[in-house]
């Protein structure tokens, strides 16, 4: 795994466009280039991100199908990106891109950003496990919403976090449309792994975990208090992202971009004890491949 642990090193390392395209093959294939389609590994480079195997002869692109095709900038220029988007701890404003990078345009910076977000989740990434704390809550808009219910403005999510030694662990979100018994359900399969210990407050929704091959507990706040909030640990995770949304983009984001922005803060929160920038940095890169590119149309139209 080789990545820079510094700017020096960064800008020693990505130089040119050339330097990147070659990281990239790097980071696609760590033991040498592997044919999609024979399995060969033997390649003659064609172009900078095109190799043909010298076995089936046909041509494999490593920048087609991931958010590095059809760029129209130079790839050293999203590497940037890349590199500010992990070095700044606490999030970046498409407005803070496009003034770094020098970019002419805000969409670009914009679109940029929002393919950066979508490599930020790990395709097929690990369902939380162990003992998951997992609540609904309101984000957007000034008052809180009535369980169950949509209210103007707001959008509801599921949030999952597990609980560790230290405190709180790995988190998930899910934009969900109510919070019925099926939607908190069928999401809670997606979140978290079955055999798991889901610690919940006492809504309903929540009633039948114990049938869907979880162990439940139910949560009491402690005073009893009316409207109390028992699941502490998703309160603590709510007022670290909504912090988060405020300060970095000012509440100004779009929310029906929300998802963009829950992943962006899941990718930073659970690599927050990451001491080293660059293996983030590494990561990205390496999602950034795994994943289908995101053209401005389908940003927009999701
Ligand atoms: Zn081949």
């Amino acid at each position: 795994m080789m990545y820079p642990v510094n700017v020096i090193e960064f800008q020693d390392m990505f130089p040119t466009d050339k330097a990147c395209f070659e990281y990239l093959c790097l980071v696609k294939w760590p033991e040498g280039f592997v044919c999609p389609y024979c399995s060969a590994h033997d390649a003659w480079k064609l172009q900078r991100n095109i190799l043909r195997c010298k076995t089936c002869m046909k041509d494999v692109s490593v920048t087609a199908g991931t958010i590095f095709q059809d760029l129209r900038k130079p790839l050293r220029l999203m590497f940037q990106a890349m590199w500010y988007v992990v070095c700044q701890k606490q999030g970046v404003s498409a407005l803070g891109l496009q003034s770094i990078l020098g970019l002419g345009s805000y969409e670009t910076a914009w679109s940029w950003l929002h393919k950066l977000r979508t490599a930020m989740v790990r395709p097929g990434r690990d369902r939380l496990s162990g003992i998951v704390e997992v609540d609904e809550i309101w984000v957007g808009g000034a008052h809180k919403g009535k369980r169950g219910r949509g209210a103007e403005g707001k959008e509801l999510v599921l949030v999952a976090v597990e609980k560790t030694k230290e405190g709180l662990g790995r988190v998930r979100f899910k934009q969900i449309p109510d919070a019925s018994a099926k939607t908190l359900e069928s999401t809670i399969d997606v979140l978290v792994e079955p055999g798991s210990t889901i610690r919940t407050d006492g809504w309903r929704g929540y009633a039948q975990l114990g049938k869907k091959g979880y162990t439940h507990k139910v949560l009491v706040h402690p005073q009893q208090e009316p409207g109390e909030d028992p699941t502490p640990l998703v309160d603590r995770i709510a007022s670290l992202l909504k912090r988060w949304l405020l300060g970095t983009h000012q509440g100004g984001q779009q929310f029906s971009h929300l998802h963009y922005y829950l992943d962006e803060f899941t990718f930073r929160f659970n690599r927050r004890n990451s001491r080293s920038r660059g293996l983030l940095f590494y990561r990205l890169v390496q999602q950034a491949l795994e994943i289908s590119p995101a053209p401005l149309s389908t940003i927009l139209a999701s």
